[in-house]
């Protein structure tokens, strides 16, 4: 079975070679007054898997909104996609052209069946778009529900539908903002396993903000640790795990809003 159909039906291989990557420099991002990143560079190559730890208000998701230009979010610095300078350019000439796809933490599911949103996420895609069929391949359990109303689906089915959306794009960039927030175990391991084979048939970049460190470390080698909208800690996440202070008192307690208090627990 082939993965695209549509314009390019005839190419039956992915097209996500691995491609240059992001690399921001110096991004600064304010919401008003607010500074929310203060000078965040960050590199993520073509292929790479990246998650992004932080308190809540540490500013994970203002960088991944920084990297499509999004949501109304002003960027000063530079960010580079696959060697091109986002600069000024819109937020969707930004995921066309690189084909970024963005699930944001909430969902965004439209009041439409299953089948209907992955229609409707495939509208517009100047370049691939991927079959329905084998899109719901990754998320089985979704195919007995594709007549379902997709506002009615359990919350892990629908951060699957979210993420298969994402998916109905083939995109290069796949950036998740916290898909296992709320979810049991099993729900949890099943959007493993359905992002664990979209990376392999496509080759995508993943970026994951997440706090579940199961999720994690099944689909990233890297990672960075936020506080205060700085990056306070970069490795690899065999080495978060090795650290249980680093987690248990830096990342990832939910123990509310940090931001202000600039406070970088002393980590580099
Ligand atoms: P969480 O884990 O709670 O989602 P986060 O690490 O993703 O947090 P951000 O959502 O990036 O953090 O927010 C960073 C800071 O910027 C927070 O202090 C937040 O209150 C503030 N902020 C985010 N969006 C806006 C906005 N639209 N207007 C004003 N301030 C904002």
């Amino acid at each position: 079975m082939t993965w695209l159909s549509g314009r390019r039906a005839a190419i039956t291989e992915p097209p996500a070679a691995p491609r240059a990557g992001i690399v921001a420099t110096g991004i600064d991002v304010y919401y008003g007054r607010h500074r929310a990143l203060e000078e965040v560079s960050l590199t993520v190559p073509g292929g790479s898997a990246l998650a992004i730890l932080g308190r809540n208000g540490a500013g994970k998701t203002t960088l991944l909104r920084s990297i499509v230009n999004g949501f109304g979010v002003q960027v000063r610095g530079d960010v580079l996609v696959d060697g091109v300078r986002i600069g000024a350019m819109a937020t969707d000439e930004v995921v066309t052209r690189h084909g970024i796809a963005f699930v944001p933490d909430d969902r965004r599911i439209f009041p439409l069946t299953v089948t209907e949103n992955l229609r409707v996420a495939a509208l517009g895609s100047r370049e691939w778009r991927a079959d329905v069929t084998r899109v719901l391949g990754l998320f089985p359990f979704l195919e007995a529900h594709a007549a379902q109303l997709a506002t009615t689906l359990s919350g892990g089915e629908q951060q699957a539908l979210a993420i298969a959306r994402a998916a109905m794009r083939v995109p290069r960039y796949l950036l998740l903002d916290e898909p296992g927030e709320g979810l049991a175990p099993v729900a949890v391991q099943r959007l493993i396993d359905g992002v664990c084979q979209l990376r392999e048939e496509t080759g995508c970049t993943l970026i994951l903000v997440e706090r579940n460190m199961e999720m994690i470390a099944a689909l990233c080698d890297t990672a960075i640790g936020m506080s205060a909208g700085r990056i306070i800690w970069t490795g690899a996440v065999s080495e978060l795990r090795d650290n249980p202070d680093l987690l248990e008192q830096v990342l990832l307690p939910a123990t509310g809003p940090e931001a202000g208090t600039g406070d970088h627990h002393g980590i580099s």
